[in-house]
């Protein structure tokens, strides 16, 4: 029973959380949908040359993105509005361009962090009613001194960049003196720095309702509760491929304080614990080594004989693992170290 009170716990919270937290990452466009986003990092128009991003979605700190919405409302007012480039960027992606552009007028070191890793800072233009960028000093990710913040340029360009940050300075953002296009949120230090990918950041505030009921009926082990292991706390897929859709959760063995996943089922109305005290494949008994998992689509399962989605977990690429329903139980199939 001290399962589902666990979970019962996790949902309410999970749930409550979703809609008062100001520091969570919440995409822009949820705010406010008339902000609009051009990720040019999930494309291959950066000065990377190729998509670092897995999607093109942008993602701030919910009191940071509700600022953005007031710019929005004010600049509409003038017949105007914004286009944002980037946000949240993962700390990964910092590492990356590091390597590119060592220069921190352009780009953060990772050691410090950039305040983009903290959700707290955004690459952004304006445009005008039918979405068509206004003039600016130079383009965007032009690494030169043309693009300060206060350097020379047209007249036109000029005025723009001053409407741009007076709203910006009014609504609780900081002019960033290398780059006109980019604005950090004040108070930016209260957030911590960050490396969860856009993907672990897709994933619902909220359990599915019928994984929730299960979770209230069945009785699962009384000995295990959900692990903050690793966070957001689940994944979702159709592992038995049943077409129903199941949820995996990180749970921690009470006495031992081994790490496993409970997968729900609620096609076959059960939970099954991997791991988490109970020994499972190459794995151990104990997950707590890993600092990745998610689900792998059925379609990337090859000529396997998976019946449904598996479960990818791994250590920063050095050692990994997929678990997969082969029709009557999990299977181990070990990939590296
Ligand atoms: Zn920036």
């Amino acid at each position: 029973m001290q399962l589902i009170r666990a979970f019962s716990i996790f949902l309410l919270l999970g749930q409550f959380a979703a809609a008062t937290r100001p520091d969570e990452l919440i995409e822009i466009t949820q705010v406010n949908p008339r902000i609009r986003i051009d990720v040019r990092y999930a494309t291959a128009d950066n000065f990377v040359g190729k998509p670092v991003y897995p999607s093109a979605k942008c993602f701030l700190r919910r009191e940071v993105a509700e600022r953005l919405s007031k710019v929005q409302v004010e600049l509409e007012t003038l017949g105007l509005g914004l286009k944002v480039w980037d946000g949240y960027r993962p700390l990964s992606v910092q590492k990356e361009f590091w390597k590119l552009v060592p220069d921190e007028r352009y780009v953060a070191s990772p050691v410090k962090g950039s305040r983009h890793n903290r959700g707290a800072a955004v690459d952004l233009t304006l445009v005008d009613r039918e979405g068509k960028e206004l003039e600016m000093p130079t383009k965007y990710d032009d690494f030169t001194e043309e693009a300060g913040a206060y350097a020379p340029c047209s007249e036109r360009a000029l005025e723009n960049r001053k409407v741009l940050q007076r709203v910006m300075t009014a609504n609780g953002f900081e002019i960033f003196p290398t780059e006109w296009w980019h604005f950090d949120a004040k108070g930016w230090e209260k957030y911590e720095i960050l490396d969860l990918s856009f993907d672990q950041l897709s994933r619902p505030a909220s359990l599915p309702a019928e994984v929730a009921e299960l979770l209230a009926k069945v009785k699962p082990a009384a000995s295990y509760a959900v692990a903050d292991h690793l966070n957001p706390a689940f994944i979702q897929g159709d592992y038995d491929g049943d077409g129903k859709l199941d949820a995996g959760v990180l749970v921690k063995q009470k006495t031992t304080g081994a790490i496993g996943i409970a997968v729900v089922f609620p096609g076959m109305r059960r939970v099954v614990v991997l791991g988490g005290g109970s020994e499972f494949g190459n794995g151990g008994k104990d997950f707590a080594w890993m600092d990745e998992w998610r689900t792998v689509p059925r379609a990337e399962n090859g000529s396997r004989p998976r019946k449904g989605d598996a479960i990818h977990v791994g250590k920063s690429e050095s050692a990994n693992a997929l678990i997969y329903w082969d029709g009557k139980a999990f299977r181990w199939e070990q990939q590296g170290d």
